[in-house]
């Protein structure tokens, strides 16, 4: 099987214009709270009102093109006529830019909330402004793609197979490759485990049920149909 270079085109695109909007969100966030730590302000606030507006105004617009131009093309590498405006397509969208904007969001204050010296938030600060657009667009640009085109071809009745770029996967993609599901399934159910085809390695616990790839930071498997 090979990639799906249409979807691959878009991901290369779309992953710097995610990194940009990603590091501006970041680089307000980490603004405010070295200032509200400064004046001895709760930091909480700042993940309900600024960061989901930031999220809102810098990622979501570009979310929004990945997504219609994966569903492009899509259309042309399944051979089905799908677009963005069908509401079933539209909404996952917004429900998905939704959902990242909770992830991101819980990821961040569970960060904080696990560490009580203010030097060692700090310095995680000054990380978050090194690593997390480049770490998190590079997910993105996985995740949207495989979420977006699953939903697509599930809208048309079709299913999705899980399938590894090379050799050179690990062996927990390893073990889900070829592994194929139709809507309403998932690889992996929430708090399951993928077992790895290595035996010496331990299963990887699944908090959240895994319907596509990524399946870990740095999974650069895909989806395909059927
Ligand atoms: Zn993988």
């Amino acid at each position: 099987m090979n990639p799906p270079a249409g979807r691959d085109v878009f991901a290369k695109i779309y992953e710097p214009k995610l990194k940009t909007g990603m590091q501006k969100v970041v680089v307000d966030e980490v603004k405010a709270l070295k200032s509200a730590i400064d004046k001895g302000l709760l930091l909480r606030p700042i993940y309900l009102e600024q960061v989901p507006w930031d999220i809102k105004r810098f990622i979501r617009p570009t979310q929004w093109g990945y997504s219609s131009d994966v569903v492009k093309a899509t259309s042309v590498e399944v051979g089905i006529d799908v677009n963005i405006e069908q509401p079933i397509l539209a909404q996952f969208t917004e429900d998905y830019i939704g959902i990242y904007s909770k992830r991101y969001i819980s990821s961040h204050l569970g960060q904080l909330n696990s560490m009580d010296n203010m030097e060692d938030v700090k310095e995680r600060l000054d990380q978050w402004l090194e690593t997390t657009a480049t770490k998190r667009s590079r997910d993105e640009s996985v995740r949207q793609n495989q979420a977006v085109f699953q939903c697509a071809v599930f809208s048309v009745g079709y299913s999705t197979t899980w399938r590894l770029r090379g050799k050179s996967s690990c062996p927990y993609c390893r073990s889900l490759a070829g592994k194929r599901i139709w809507k309403g399934g998932e690889f992996i159910p929430k708090m399951g485990e993928i077992i790895p085809t290595d035996p010496d390695k331990p299963p990887m616990k699944v908090y959240v049920a895994l319907h596509h790839c990524p399946a870990h930071l740095g999974c650069d498997c895909f989806l395909s149909a059927p």
